[in-house]
């Protein structure tokens, strides 16, 4: 897994670093949207116009049935999500690689019946959904509502595009976290005239109240907290298998459904205009598929933007990491021993958030450069055996496997915390817990004490996988950047003339990226500096970007 999602890390940097001519002709075309003043951007779609109509009608229940053995073998060898969430369980293998707000505030647990069991409609008489429970709608909608607030890129999207439907005649079949913000999303995509079928890339993280919002304003929507793995696949082929309706657009988080679409109804790639994907995993399944030329139709690589990578990875772990500690052990900060395994974007920003708290931080690191950037912002860099004796946190950041090893546990003081943020739960050795003379006992939601036999006791949290997608929520605003950026990687493949993109995988050309910026600005008040003629031409740029070259790195 960790492999794969540096394999995928180093053919997007090869990707960005090629100057390809397509690029040239989406940015030419998206001049238009950042042609005026970086902090009012003009949205130029006028050509392109239609209305958001039809909700799909029901379609009766059925069990997944693979067409032969070796179908469902070849689906088992995939690191699926909810494979990797099963295994997590008993495994304790791997987790998952896209981060969003894992909560439920009305997570009906007492409600046994399985949603599909039940027979269920909205207020418009639609029963072209599955949810938990679609009276919990109302609520639903007040968290959607609450999400917009800090959404407002996606909210003055669907205002520029307001008569002028970017996305009219498109079907998007959408696959990812199905929480507040995925709504705002989804909800703009419709605003801006796509028809959307959604399902849930992982079994745990729907918000339910959420997911019965969608159901009931028409949106078909598939998915509910607790889904079992073959829950997870029906949810998936209800979402694509529909008559009357055919996909041309896909949005996923993953690789799941773009992965069911190819192996259970391949003729769809007929009308499929593009895929734009958001993980790690999904965009190492694109390249996989495009290397063995077996990828056809364009793909978007969102998850290497630097919209993406530079804001979700930094920023978010910032601000969730102490909210993920909090939540689970009430922890102070102040004057804690605190050592973080990997200084990349995630491991700098953990640093950064406990430093400002007062703890004392170290890192450790394999890479020199990354080394260097951590002494040079004033962390002291050393080995995990060193320091980890001393140690109250322990912190994993690096996607790397076996960076806490039991022999690292065995040597913990009583009390220590640990966990990972990093994307797989093989980072912390937590198989290697799991021997007769260590007792676990839980004390809280995703918080176990293992207890040594001379009752030293050490806090793991959420059985090694990714702490802020299991125990906190993860900010809107920084959600509403990857969004924007799906949006419109959307919106580009959905638009560009037949030949512009090939059966390949892309990134978002940098002037896409810097109007995501741009979007982003107005919430900060932020005035940009506009280039003179003079001084563009001195460094060689156009007054409106790109700014600059792909190979920068911010
Ligand atoms: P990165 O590649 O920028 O940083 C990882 C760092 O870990 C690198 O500098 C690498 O040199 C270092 N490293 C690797 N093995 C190590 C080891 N054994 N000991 C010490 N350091 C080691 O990646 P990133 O963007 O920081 O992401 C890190 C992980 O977090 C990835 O798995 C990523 O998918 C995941 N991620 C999590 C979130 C979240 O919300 N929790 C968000 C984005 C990414």
């Amino acid at each position: 897994m960790t492999d794969c999602g540096e394999d995928a890390k180093l053919e997007a940097t090869k990707q960005a670093s090629k100057e390809f001519k397509e690029s040239e002709n989406v940015a030419e075309k998206y001049s238009a949207m950042t042609a005026t003043k970086h902090s009012d951007v003009n949205m130029n779609v006028g050509e392109l116009s239609a209305a958001f109509t039809a909700v799909p009608t029901h379609k009766s229940v059925k069990k997944i049935q693979f067409a032969n053995q070796e179908d469902k073998q070849e689906f088992s060898k995939f690191p699926t999500k909810t494979g990797r969430r099963s295994l997590s369980r008993s495994i304790s293998q791997s987790s998952t690689d896209s981060y969003s707000s894992a909560a439920s505030y009305t997570d009906s647990s007492d409600d046994e019946t399985s949603p599909r069991e039940k027979s269920q409609v909205n207020s418009k008489g639609s029963s072209d959904f599955c949810v938990k429970n679609i009276k919990q709608a109302e609520f639903g909608r007040r968290e959607i509502e609450i999400a917009e607030q800090d959404m407002s890129a996606l909210i003055s999207l669907r205002k520029r595009a307001q008569g002028e439907k970017p996305l009219a005649g498109a079907k998007v079949a959408g696959c990812t976290h199905i929480t507040a913000q995925t709504a705002v999303l989804i909800e703009t995509l419709v605003a801006l005239g796509a028809q959307c079928r959604w399902t849930a890339c992982n079994i745990y993280s729907t918000q339910n109240e959420v997911a019965a919002a969608l159901a009931e304003s028409g949106v078909s929507v598939f998915a509910w907290k607790g889904e079992s793995e073959d829950d997870f696949w029906w949810c998936i082929d209800r979402c694509v298998n529909m008559d009357g309706w055919q996909a041309n657009m896909i949005l996923d988080d993953g690789g799941d459904l773009t992965h069911w679409v190819y192996k259970k109804y391949p003729s769809v790639f007929k009308k499929v205009r593009g895929i734009v994907e958001e993980s790690v995993t999904g965009v190492h399944r694109l390249y996989q598929l495009s290397k063995a030329g077996k990828l056809c139709v364009p793909a978007m690589n969102v998850n290497d933007s630097v919209t993406k990578q530079k804001f979700d990875n930094l920023y978010c772990c910032r601000e969730s990491i102490l909210d993920g500690l909090k939540r689970t052990t009430d922890v102070m900060f102040g004057g804690k021993q605190v050592v973080v395994c990997g200084y990349g974007e995630v491991g700098k920003g953990c640093c950064s958030a406990l430093k400002a708290l007062g703890a004392i931080v170290c890192v450790t690191e394999i890479d020199p450069i990354c080394a260097l950037q951590a002494c040079m912002d004033g962390f002291r860099v050393v080995k995990l055996n060193e320091v980890v004796r001393q140690m109250d946190m322990v912190i994993t950041c690096t996607g790397n496997k076996n960076v806490v090893t039991r022999e690292h546990l065995d040597r913990m003081k009583n009390g220590c915390i640990v966990c990972n943020m990093g994307h797989s739960n093989t980072e912390i050795d937590v198989a290697s817990l799991r021997t007769p003379e260590l007792t676990w006992e839980r004390v809280r939601s995703q918080v176990d004490h293992v207890i040594w036999p001379d009752g030293k006791r050490v806090i793991l949290l959420a059985e090694g996988r990714l702490l802020n997608l299991s125990c906190s929520t993860v900010p809107s605003f920084v959600l509403s950047i990857t969004a924007t950026t799906q949006a419109l990687a959307l919106i580009e493949l959905y638009n560009a003339p037949e030949g512009r993109y090939k059966q390949d995988v892309y990134l978002l050309p940098k002037k896409m990226d810097e109007y995501v910026a741009s979007l982003h600005l107005p919430n900060f008040d932020a005035h940009l500096t506009e280039l003179s003629d003079e001084q563009a031409k001195y460094m060689g740029l156009n007054k409106n970007g790109p700014f600059k070259p792909n190979y920068y790195r911010y």
